[in-house]
């Protein structure tokens, strides 16, 4: 499958990793948004928000915990973070492989809106 987040996943392209375990991988945007912008992605193969299936909200949690993780390393726990989906052509969703930005070290400007 031609999907550049599963070839993060499993090596064929670089990325600079911050969390991995047997569920998830947390690794720095390529186009950072914002001081710190963090890409958090399951290893399992989801497109997006629409194909989570009953089975998969674990990793839904998984990638909670490891944004929770990864804010605390940066060190943003304390100032504070955001954590946001985009999910389909009107969610700004560029690449269908599920992922969640975590997005801080700067006061964040409101989300947007129509
Ligand atoms: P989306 O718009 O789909 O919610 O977000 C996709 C994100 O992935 C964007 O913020 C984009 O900068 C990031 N991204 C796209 N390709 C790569 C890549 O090859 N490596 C990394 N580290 N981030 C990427
Ligand atoms: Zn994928």
């Amino acid at each position: 499958m031609d999907c550049i987040f599963c070839k993060i996943v499993n090596g064929e392209l670089p990325s600079k990793k911050l969390f991995e375990n047997d569920v998830v991988v947390a690794f720095h945007d390529i186009n950072p948004a914002a001081p710190v912008h963090v890409v958090i992605i399951p290893k399992k193969h989801i497109a997006s928000m629409n194909d989570v299936e009953d089975e998969d909200w674990p990793i839904i949690a998984e990638m909670n915990r490891a944004a929770q993780v990864v804010a605390r390393e940066l060190g943003i726990a304390e100032s504070g973070y955001r954590t946001a989906n985009n999910c389909g052509k009107n969610g700004g969703q560029e690449v269908f492989h599920l992922h969640n930005h975590l997005l801080g070290g700067a006061k964040l400007k409101p989300l947007a809106s129509v």
